[in-house]
């Protein structure tokens, strides 16, 4: 295919990453996987070890790299877990922003296209309701998230300077709660765990009251918008929100992961951690606008495909 590119996607043995990779080479492109594999699995690459046009390497964005010839980078290396973000949090700090400037002089020497995956929480625990990318947040600068958030804000902020300084093509998106398969059963978001709580029998683990509310979007859809961004006019750089803005309480959400795997598990309650968002919702009419872009997967459906995938993982 005269068209074909070689592209590299950081975080590409993650779940996101994954199926980025997956429609990559479907399209006919030359993908190279980058990952340190903290939070991803081989496991999640299995379709497409072997294929002449994939290539894995295992290395931290912390640190530099050169990969010669690339049109296009895909930076998505980073734990997206709370439990996992948390867990080294200097780390991670470290992954969001030097991963960031490590991936920016890679665009540079290599003359790439970089795309950026930023987050909702760049939103903090947000006052204004829903969502649109001209808010600028409220977030907490040395609470627990803080480590994910800030280092998060200051990627975005590394990106638009060396747009402006280095006149780098640059695409971010800010990406609100997304599931499907491939989440790890071990990874602890709220989707993967009232799944993987209710297919076991064990209870589900409601943190504060529930009423808390976020917006699920199915990964599939979050893949096209990445695909579209990366594809617009130069001059399309975000940032811009993708995320599904239907919303939903943690209690909505057990009651219907209950109702699809036909569960008996009762509901735990525990504590909410610190800082934890009270509600989120993407406003997305830039990216309907700009890239009529637009999820079309209703949360019951993406939870019937996320609920196969983990009978399937778990063998039950
Ligand atoms: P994930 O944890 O499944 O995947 C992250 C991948 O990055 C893993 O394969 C991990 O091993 C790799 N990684 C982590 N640190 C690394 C490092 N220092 N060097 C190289 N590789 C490293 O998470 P995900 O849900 O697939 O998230 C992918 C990206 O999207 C992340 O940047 C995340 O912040 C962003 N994001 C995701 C969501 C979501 O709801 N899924 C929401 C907002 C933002
Ligand atoms: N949550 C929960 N039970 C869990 C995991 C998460 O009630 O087992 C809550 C969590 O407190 C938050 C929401 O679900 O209010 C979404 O959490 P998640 O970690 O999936 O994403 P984030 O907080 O980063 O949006």
């Amino acid at each position: 295919m005269s068209s074909a590119k070689k592209i590299l996607v950081t975080g590409g043995a993650g779940f996101l990453g994954s199926h980025l990779c997956d429609r990559l080479i479907a399209q006919g492109h030359q993908v190279v996987c980058l990952d340190s594999f903290f939070t991803g699995s081989e496991r999640n690459l299995a379709g497409l070890t072997g294929n002449p046009a994939f290539t894995l390497m295992r290395h931290d964005v912390v640190d530099p790299v050169r990969i010669e010839g690339l049109d296009e980078i895909y930076n998505l290396a980073c734990p997206a877990s709370p439990v996992h973000y948390q867990y080294d949090p200097i780390h991670t700090m470290k992954t969001s922003v030097l991963g960031a400037l490590n991936m920016l002089e890679l665009a540079r020497a290599t003359g790439a296209k970089v795309f950026q995956a930023s987050t909702s929480e760049v939103y903090g625990d947000p006052a204004v309701h829903p969502q649109p990318e001209s808010y600028w947040g409220n977030v907490n600068s040395i609470g627990i998230r803080s480590c994910y958030d800030e280092g998060k804000r200051a990627a975005e902020t590394l990106f638009f300077d060396y747009q402006r300084a280095h006149k780098l093509r640059i695409k971010v998106v800010r990406i609100f709660n997304t599931y499907g398969p491939r989440m790890a059963a071990d990874d602890g978001r709220v989707v993967s765990n009232f799944i993987v709580q209710a297919l076991r029998g064990e209870d589900l683990t409601v943190y504060g009251d529930g009423s808390q509310t976020r917006s699920f979007c199915y990964a599939d859809d979050l893949v096209e918008g990445f695909m579209r961004l990366m594809n617009s006019d130069d001059g399309v750089v975000g940032p811009v929100n993708m995320g599904n803005p239907g919303e939903f309480t943690m209690i909505e959400l057990t009651e219907r992961v209950l109702r699809l795997t036909g569960s008996k598990s009762k509901l735990v309650y525990m504590p909410l951690p610190q800082d934890d968002p009270r509600q989120r919702q993407p406003d997305i009419a830039r990216a309907k606008a700009l890239l009529g872009w637009e999820p079309v997967v209703e949360l019951e459906q993406g939870l019937e495909c996320t609920i196969a995938y983990f009978r399937a993982v778990l063998g039950s």
